[in-house]
């Protein structure tokens, strides 16, 4: 697969190998509300840092779904918030940071400040756009379905692929399914079935890790999926949008835990037509936003520009400290000009 490797800059991957053999010690941090490319990256890297005889440690700024926790080595993650002494402890003494799946303190969370004073050399792997200028080498492309797939990339470039075991190809391909709805959107490069056919090669059970992801509901969270699309779903058809609302309510009547509404706004996308589906979920202290689109729809800007969020094109993420009602109007009425610009393409 070597002809296809200019996809990592040769130069950054020297930088790379000479910040690396100057490191013993070693953190990396996943954005915070990790989702499965986020912890699957991290993982992944954490695993063949250790087999490159490195002292590394995973630092996840908040807690992670239930649904990612049969991961190879999950349990030696630590959540910061969990224990924040210890953390910033290792952190601090550390001589490499690995800034995984974001690109902007912004999305650290509650390690925001804590990475800003920290003085160690820094790393950034990551596909999502317009990265800040915060890590002292960045390996950042958008065109990478997933940071699993750059982490693929990174470690390949490093001369390592050999070191990509079963264990890290599970991790690898966990971030690269639940990044791209199983491989149903931003995933039409070639190269992701490359990789996809030698983490195939490396042994993972392909059944068994969509079964892990995705067959994993408590009867709670199907019903509160039932109850998302059948009492907290209105369309506007046309705006070719749908929005789903959840109060705090709710989520106390279906015993919500932490990534039970994973995956939710995905599915008023499936209604013939729809090009947006927004879920609004209050959350104690502010209500947090999920956008996802179909092709050309660039649903990121009215999460960076509404809803201080940001993302892809077609699944960005914000928050907003306004009333869920209040959001919910927000949204709608700026969705008419923003359907207008679409009709305008
Ligand atoms: P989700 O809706 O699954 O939380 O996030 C979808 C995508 O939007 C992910 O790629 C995530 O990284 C991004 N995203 C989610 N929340 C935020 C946010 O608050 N700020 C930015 N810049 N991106 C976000
Ligand atoms: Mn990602």
């Amino acid at each position: 697969m070597n002809d296809l490797l200019n996809r990592i800059d040769k130069n950054l991957i020297k930088e790379a190998k000479v910040l690396l053999s100057d490191s013993t010690k070693i953190s990396i941090i996943p954005h915070s509300g990790p989702d499965g490319d986020a912890i699957g990256s991290s993982l992944a890297l954490y695993q063949y840092l250790k087999k490159k005889g490195k002292q590394a440690q995973i630092i996840s700024p908040s807690a992670y779904p239930v649904f990612l926790k049969w991961l190879p080595e999950n349990s030696d993650v630590w959540i910061y918030t969990n224990g924040k002494k210890k953390a910033e402890e290792y952190l601090n003494s550390s001589d490499l940071i690995f800034i995984v799946d974001h690109n902007s303190f912004k999305r650290s969370g509650d390690l925001e400040t804590v990475l800003e004073k920290a003085t160690a050399k820094k790393i950034m792997i990551d596909h999502h756009p317009e990265p800040e200028p915060i890590v002292d080498l960045m390996f950042s492309d958008v065109k990478m379905c997933s940071t699993c797939e750059m982490m693929y990339e990174f470690i390949e470039a490093l001369g390592d692929e050999n070191l990509i075991d079963d264990r890290i190809s599970e991790c690898i391909y966990t971030g690269i399914i639940t990044d791209t709805g199983g491989l149903s959107y931003n995933s039409s490069q070639p190269r992701t079935y490359q990789i996809v056919g030698s983490l195939i090669a490396n042994g993972i059970d392909k059944s068994k890790i969509h079964s892990n992801v995705y067959d994993n509901f408590s009867p709670d969270r199907m019903k509160l999926l039932g109850h998302c699309l059948d009492q907290g779903m209105e369309v506007l058809s046309d705006y070719q949008a749908a929005i789903i609302k959840l109060t705090k309510e709710d989520l106390v009547r279906f015993n919500y835990k932490d990534g039970d509404t994973e995956g939710f706004v995905n599915y008023p996308l499936s209604i013939q037509g729809m090009k947006m589906s927004v879920i609004f979920i209050e959350k104690d202290d502010v209500v947090k936003i999920s956008f996802r689109s179909k092709g050309n729809v660039p649903i990121n800007s009215v999460a960076r520009e509404y809803f201080n969020g940001g993302g892809h094109m077609n699944a960005a993420g914000g928050r907003t400290d306004l009333k869920l009602d209040e959001a919910i109007n927000l949204f709608k009425k700026v969705l008419p000009d923003f359907h207008k610009t679409l009709e305008e393409k």
